[in-house]
């Protein structure tokens, strides 16, 4: 029913990778989201029911809306526990990557997955793999690494496995990855995978409610203070830059994960074709781009802003202050106009 994946090499090897592997330990990117946890609590889930000791770790904490998932709590955040995750990827015998494609993305466990004698298994959507892993699947045109991994599962032989919980997971990625189907999503083949996950029974309304519709009192008043004095837009430019200081982030008593989504808002605005967000942090200032269309953030935040990620949502980290980033991002303005342009044209 679903087009063959076409990694029949990659997955027969997969398939034994698994078979000799007792302990396995599966590694996400930082501030990882929900396609990240979603695929990573899916595999273990899988793996799980074919008695594999499976560990997740997770550069460091999850975001609280992801806490909620069943088994986020049991994962190793390596910047509270370096040592024990340093020892989890020492013993490991077969470690999986998901949803990241440089060993930069996981912080300090990159170094240590970096000299693991165990074999290492690469399943990823994002451009660009780096060569670390004796099994790459990556597909960048996928819209999450949760579609990729409900694909390679299938491929595996192991969709009788796939238990309401892992549908759940998968499904909570592909949501999350797609801001509930409203972009990256032309794919029918999808709608076809949902419709599996949803028979699995997946709650699909109760995932929305979680993910989406639940934002504590100090985020909803976060991000109506920033799109009401914070959001400059440049109409005739088609942008708009959001800029938050550590000093406004402490007023409303910020927690990771409450300016999740804001990015997306100025995109609302008819003629406004790319959004940045600049978050203040020590010594650095986080990054967040998203366009419509065939505007490149990724390039943006690769040249320009430490960072890189998908044509229509990027990010990065630029070292140096808010006010530097901001000004960079303005002075960018005209030429990103010609970028804008010559992608229309072509
Ligand atoms: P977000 O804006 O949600 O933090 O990130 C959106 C996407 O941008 C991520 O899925 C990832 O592909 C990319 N991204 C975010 N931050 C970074 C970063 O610091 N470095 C790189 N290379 N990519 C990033
Ligand atoms: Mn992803």
């Amino acid at each position: 029913m679903l087009t063959p994946l076409n990694e029949d090499k990659n997955i027969r090897h997969l398939r034994a990778l698994i078979d000799q592997a007792h302990r396995i330990v599966i590694t996400i990117h930082q501030a990882p989201d929900g396609d990240a946890v979603g695929a990573a609590l899916a595999l273990q889930s899988v793996l799980q029911q074919l008695d594999k000791d499976v560990r997740i770790i997770a550069p460091d904490a999850l975001l609280h809306s992801l806490m909620s998932l069943p088994g986020a709590k049991d994962i190793t955040d390596a910047t509270g526990y370096p040592e024990f995750a340093a020892q989890l990827v020492r013993e490991a015998e077969l470690i999986v990557c998901l949803d990241f494609n440089a060993l930069s993305r996981i912080g300090a466990v990159g170094a240590e997955v970096a000299t693991a004698s165990a074999p290492k298994v690469l399943i990823d959507h994002h451009l660009g793999p780096e060569d670390f892993a004796q099994v790459c699947i990556s597909h960048p045109k996928m819209c999450s690494t949760c579609f990729l991994l409900f694909k390679v599962l299938c491929a595996m032989e192991m969709f009788t496995i796939i238990d309401k919980a892992a549908a759940e997971f998968l499904l909570t990625g592909m949501m999350t990855d797609t801001g509930n189907f409203s972009y990256n999503c032309a794919d029918p083949e999808i709608y076809i995978v949902v419709a599996e996950l949803v028979r699995k029974g997946a709650d699909k309304e109760d995932i929305y409610r979680r993910m989406f519709e639940t934002h504590s009192e100090n985020s909803l008043r976060l991000n109506s203070y920033a799109l009401l004095k914070k959001m400059e837009v440049f109409a005739e430019y088609g942008a708009a830059l959001i800029t938050i200081t550590r000093d406004e982030l402490n007023r409303f008593h910020y927690v990771k994960g409450d300016t999740e989504g804001l990015v997306n808002r100025p995109l609302a605005i008819p003629g406004v074709v790319y959004s940045a967000f600049l978050r203040e942090e020590n010594g650095y200032v986080k990054v967040s781009m998203r366009s419509l269309g065939n505007f490149p953030v990724n390039e943006l935040c690769s040249e320009h802003f430490g960072g890189g990620g998908h044509k229509n949502a990027a990010g990065g980290e630029f070292r140096g202050t808010l006010q530097q980033a901001a000004e960079l991002f303005r002075s960018l303005l005209p030429t990103n106009k010609e970028l804008y342009l010559s992608n229309h044209q072509s």
